[in-house]
Formats: structure tokens, sequence, C-alpha cells
């Protein structure tokens, strides 16, 4: 299990910094979560503006 960030995202990176692992890069228009390093956690979703971040 992973979190992914969809196309709702405005790249405005607060959840970056509030990932436990680092799994959260800027990516090309918007942020992306690397699936291998998730554990998770929820954080992303829970500070995110716009509920980009989803749990597949
Ligand atoms: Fe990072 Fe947690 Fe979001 Fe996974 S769910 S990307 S571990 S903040
Ligand atoms: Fe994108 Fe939400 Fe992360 Fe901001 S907090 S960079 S809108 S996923």
């Amino acid at each position: 299990m992973a979190y992914k960030i969809t196309d709702a995202c405005i790249s405005c990176g607060a959840c970056a910094s509030e990932c436990p692992v680092n799994a959260i890069t800027e990516g090309d228009g918007i942020y992306v979560i690397d699936a291998s390093t998730c554990i998770d956690c929820g954080n992303c979703a829970n500070v995110c503006p716009v509920g980009a971040p989803v749990a597949e």
C-alpha cells in the first residue's frame, strides 16, 4: 500500500516536509510519491489543502 498524488495537486509543497520517510519530491507539474518508500502514514493527505494525495 502507498499513497499517490493526483492531478489535483497545486505543487504547494506542504506535504513534502511532513513525510517521515522523505518519499515526496517535486515532479513535473505535481508532486510525486515514491511508492516503494511510502509507509502509508497519511500525513500528506492530512496536510494537503486540496486533497490530492489518495490511498491506493
Ligand atoms: Fe509520506 Fe506518509 Fe504520505 Fe506516504 S502517506 S508519502 S509516508 S506522508
Ligand atoms: Fe500537492 Fe497537496 Fe502536496 Fe501541496 S500538499 S504539493 S497540493 S499534494
